[in-house]
């Protein structure tokens, strides 16, 4: 018997919950006169540690990066010595480190800190406050709630570094713009939103500093599951650091403003503050898009003002996608800002000829949203803190200036949703009883973690004529989070955008439908009018944080196929997701990487290997040599393909995703080829849509599954063309339109297409996605096929080549 090893910890590849590094020694508390001076208050100057006394170093040095370790033993510190600065411990992350939370605010916020939470949770849900007299009283008491997020993308160090300063600051400065802040903000400061992360990047520069490899970054996903995508997060909630701050932050506050700290590319601008492109998802209230706007053009224009060169809004950034702003969905405004970045830590020197502009601005020429161009020359991560810290300033500034402007406005935002929107139905109905549970019980989840009231028609009703049973899901659009429930319930229109009439489109910054009841293959149906007047109903059903998949029971015991999941230096982020997705169903699988693979004899070790969305280039190359430590670099290379030839022909069945069914085709020299590739973008867009995806239900591949299915096509995505006899079709994108959900242009290059194709190849198969069948762990509509092509018994009938 082989032994299984269920490496979804792949812990031993990421190096998994570090040891403790050498906490660097603190340097003795010695103060000089002039730091004391420039302290105004002794009392402060004496307890506050500054971050040079704890780290060392001054945040922002070149090549330095306070670690995970150290800056929670730093914010532990400002929490025990100065009164306006508490620490929570909201949970524990992915790998199970602290995942903190800073709350920031006068000692006299601090005495009745749950009782200004109460004003703002009663400002949050109008229904609750009793009449003009007690509005008034909340609106001259409460205080700007701000929540700053802190390196959710953990190559992007300055965040991170910038949160201690920060919080330093406003836990020692008597200055009175901080003595304004505090008085009439509460900062909730999540210094890292991946912990994990943080601490990789910081060990990683430490470990190379002064090698050939100085400036470079971990060579795997920096959040353990997901990489860059846990800024996709935001409403399907899969992660554990995204539930902690939506419960711990976003739920337990309801916060008016909400800022984000990211790093963009180094060559144009020097950062982006809102207001974004158009276009705004329909559902975000017209007071969110105007607070939006005052605010990252107020931050704008104080940078400005301190000089600071290359100030860029209504830039590159959209605001279509719930994935990435849960707040304009729950009454406060998302400030994105996206400084330029440096190497990691290590200066960079930008000639001013390697300036390039972006959407909407030209580096090179100001303009009305880029008014003082940067000249090009050194650029530090010593910059980029400064130009953090004084966008976050500028942001905390107005928040306490512009109190009650905040407040009125927060109010009436959900005065408004409590009061349903014209263009909403009435409410939302969920039948109860539906074949699809795991679709069922993931919405529930999204809703009441979105802090949606989910209540149960305690008798029968009927709408439009169709009755509906007692225990009935339903969802009165009258309620403060209304436009979540509505925005992730509707269809999705997204505008067709172009550069010029009739040509290329205008790409979206992410992508164009979040339409859950397709992906989760779940009926939800609007009630426009109520047959009989709104049914009696249930309180709200409790919060539902648990997810409950059940796995085919053929992959399961002692017969379960020997699954193998691929693996290399430049992992994807979808092959990321589908560890995630395994792991949640207990799927048992190896890990397997590039050097496993080259081995050769892999069907000795596996009946199904798997290959997700990844460029054959990125498969078979792995990171160039010279560009990492040797131990990174270099992919499966010749030998690799050879061994997967033989793995299939002995029997085995490889399953490719999207951009790896380009390498399946070549090395198998099968006849199928991309029937959308090389066609312009004007005549072919699909920039993230959701299709019809039509099954032929004869075909074991579609065990269990209906005549369609919603699929999930974006740029990675195929359609194919099959003349090879040893082939089987499992499914066909939809004739006509297939388009569900988004935009797509020129869809009827695909309509009718094969999307899912089985290949007969000596003893074993391979199996061809199209389309991507495990899209941000939410195709829940398409989970059944990717589960049904790891069991290699499930397979066509055709005559073996
Ligand atoms: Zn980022």
């Amino acid at each position: 018997m082989f032994r299984r090893v269920t490496t979804g910890s792949s812990a031993g590849f990421h190096g998994g919950p570090s040891a403790r590094r050498l906490a660097r020694r603190a340097v003795a508390p010695l103060l000089t006169l002039g730091l004391a001076a420039l302290l105004a208050s002794p009392l402060a100057a004496q307890q506050v540690p500054t971050p040079k006394e704890h780290f060392g170093f001054e945040l922002g040095e070149d090549g330095k990066l306070a670690d995970w370790n150290q800056l929670t033993a730093y914010y532990e510190k400002l929490a025990h010595t100065s009164p306006r600065v508490k620490l929570d411990t909201l949970g524990r992350t992915t790998l199970g480190r602290p995942f903190v939370m800073l709350t920031i605010t006068s000692p006299e916020n601090h005495a009745r800190l749950e009782e200004l939470r109460q004003i703002q949770l009663k400002l949050s849900d109008p229904r609750k406050i009793s009449g003009p007299e007690e509005l008034e009283r909340l609106l001259d008491e409460g205080k700007t709630v701000v929540l700053i997020t802190h390196q959710i993308h953990s190559t992007e160090v300055g965040g991170g570094q910038m949160a201690a300063r920060l919080a330093w600051r406003l836990a020692s400065s008597d200055e009175p713009r901080i003595r304004e802040i505090l008085d009439n903000v509460i900062l909730l400061q999540i210094p890292s939103l991946n912990p994990d992360g943080t601490q990789w990047v910081s060990e990683w520069v430490a470990k190379h500093a002064g090698t050939e490899y100085d400036g470079t970054a971990p060579p795997w996903l920096y959040h353990y599951y997901i990489g860059h995508d846990n800024n996709r997060d935001w409403y399907a909630f899969t992660q554990k650091e995204t539930v902690l701050t939506v419960l711990g932050a976003h739920n337990a506050w309801h916060p008016q403003i909400v800022h984000d700290i990211h790093q963009m590319g180094g060559t144009g601008a020097r950062i982006f503050l809102p207001p974004y492109i158009d276009p705004f998802e329909p559902n975000v209230d017209p007071a969110i898009v105007a607070g939006v706007n005052q605010l990252g053009a107020y931050m704008a224009a104080e940078l400005i003002a301190q000089g600071k060169k290359g100030v860029v809004i209504n830039g590159i950034f959209d605001a279509f996608t719930p994935a990435r702003a849960y707040q304009h969905y729950h009454g406060g405004v998302r400030i994105l800002s996206e400084t330029a970045s440096a190497r990691v830590a290590l200066p960079v020197e930008v000639p001013r000829e390697r300036l390039q502009g972006g959407r909407e601005y030209d580096a090179s020429r100001a303009s009305w949203n880029f008014p003082w161009p940067w000249e090009g020359g050194r650029w530090s991560l010593g910059d980029i803190v400064d130009y953090m810290e004084s966008a976050a300033l500028a942001l905390l500034t107005n928040a306490a200036k512009n109190r009650r402007y905040w407040l009125e406005n927060f109010y009436a935002i959900n005065k408004r949703a409590v009061d349903g929107w014209p263009t909403w139905p009435a409410a939302w109905v969920i039948p109860a009883d539906q074949a699809n549970e795991a679709g069922l019980a993931y919405l529930l989840r999204v809703l009441t973690i979105g802090d949606v009231e989910v209540r149960r028609a305690t008798s029968a009703f009927t709408v439009a004529g169709r009755r509906f049973p007692a225990g009935t899901y339903v969802i009165p659009m009258r309620q403060p989070y209304a436009s979540f429930a509505q925005t992730l319930l509707e269809v999705q229109k997204y505008p067709d955008l172009r550069e010029y009439p009739g040509g290329p489109p205008k790409r979206p910054y992410d992508v164009t439908a979040h339409t859950l009841p397709l992906l989760f293959n779940v009926e939800a149906v609007p009630v426009e009018r109520w047959d009989a007047g709104e049914p009696p109903l249930s309180a709200p059903i409790p919060r539902r944080l648990d997810f409950e998949f059940t796995l085919p029971s053929d992959l399961r015991g002692r017969r379960a196929p020997r699954i193998g999941l691929y693996k290399g230096w430049r992992e994807s982020m979808e092959a990321g997701w589908t560890r995630w997705l395994f792991d949640q169903h207990g799927l048992a699988y190896d890990t397997v990487m590039d050097e496993r693979i080259r081995q050769g004899g892999l069907r000795r070790s596996y009946d199904v290997i798997v290959f997700q969305s990844q460029s054959p280039r990125a498969i078979v190359e792995g990171n160039p040599p010279g560009s990492l430590p040797p131990e990174y670099t270099g992919g499966i290379g010749q030998e690799g393909i050879e061994a997967l030839r033989a793995f299939v022909r002995e029997g085995g069945r490889l399953v490719a995703i999207e951009q790896a069914t380009d390498l399946a085709i070549e090395i198998f020299g099968l006849g199928v080829s991309n029937a959308v590739a090389g066609l312009p973008s004007q005549d072919f867009y699909i920039p993230g849509s959701i299709l019809r995806v039509d099954l032929d239900r004869s075909h074991p591949l579609a065990r269990g599954m209906g005549e369609w299915v919603a699929g999930w096509f974006w740029r990675s995505s195929r359609a194919f063309d099959v003349t090879d006899p040893a082939a089987t079709v499992v499914a066909r994108y939809g004739a006509g339109d297939p388009t569900l959900s988004g935009w797509t242009l020129g869809p009827e290059r695909l309509a009718g297409k094969p999307a899912v194709v089985e290949v007969r190849v000596g003893q074993g198969s391979v199996v061809l996605f199209g389309f991507q069948p495990n899209y941000r762990g939410q195709s829940v509509a398409t989970w059944p096929l990717l589960f049904n092509a790891m069991n290699p018994r499930l397979a066509g009938r055709v005559a073996t080549r």
